[in-house]
């Protein structure tokens, strides 16, 4: 009898420990994400504005129903959604994030003009991940 305990007491741990690493896991994903460069520029959907992350950081106003925290009011229009961008590494191409978002394996996102398949996949659902406004 105190056998059996013991094995569901082990089994709870183990569960425990798993739910405890999953949540460890999501924390240094988050972490990552807010610490992300400060270079970033924000994009407005409607408007087509660009601006710096600073000129949004004063004006911090979540845009609900958005995949991300970071998708916020546009501070020119009023409206939005407006999105973080990224820049290429390898291409230098700025695109849009957080609107159809595909990640790579180290869980960075994916370029929409080197990862062809993905700007394609866009294009498809005729969402433009790489505006003209952002890349001149
Ligand atoms: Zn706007
Ligand atoms: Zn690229």
């Amino acid at each position: 009898m105190s056998g059996k305990n013991s094995g569901l007491l082990k089994n709870m741990g183990i569960v425990a420990a798993a739910v405890g690493s999953v949540a460890l896991l999501a924390w240094s994903w988050t972490a990552n994400m807010t610490q992300a460069p400060i270079q970033i520029g924000y994009y407005c959907l409607s408007c087509k504005k660009t601006d710096h992350i600073s000129t949004y950081q004063s004006n911090w106003r979540q845009y609900p129903g958005a995949m991300s925290d970071s998708v916020l009011y546009c501070v020119h229009c009023d409206k939005g959604p407006a999105h973080p961008t990224n820049e290429c590494d390898q291409c230098g191409s700025v695109f849009i994030l957080h609107l159809f978002p595909k990640y790579n394996e180290f869980g960075s996102p994916s370029c929409p003009k080197c990862d062809v398949a993905y700007g394609q996949a866009a294009k498809v659902k005729k969402i433009d991940l790489m505006p003209k406004a952002l890349n001149p």
